[in-house]
């Protein structure tokens, strides 16, 4: 299962499971870099 993901930005996103991996994932784009959009597929494709 993939819990680990660095975003380009340097910041390293973690979650307990993969759906919190990608909400926080998500989070962090909303808040960090405006308009980047990545679906489920994508963040887990760039995901460790
Ligand atoms: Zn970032």
């Amino acid at each position: 299962m993939k819990t680990r993901l660095t975003c380009p930005c340097g910041t390293t996103v973690t979650g307990a499971d993969e759906d919190e991996l990608v909400a926080r994932t998500q989070e962090h784009l909303a808040q960090e870099h405006p308009g980047m959009e990545y679906d489920r597929e994508q963040i887990l494709f760039i995901a460790t």
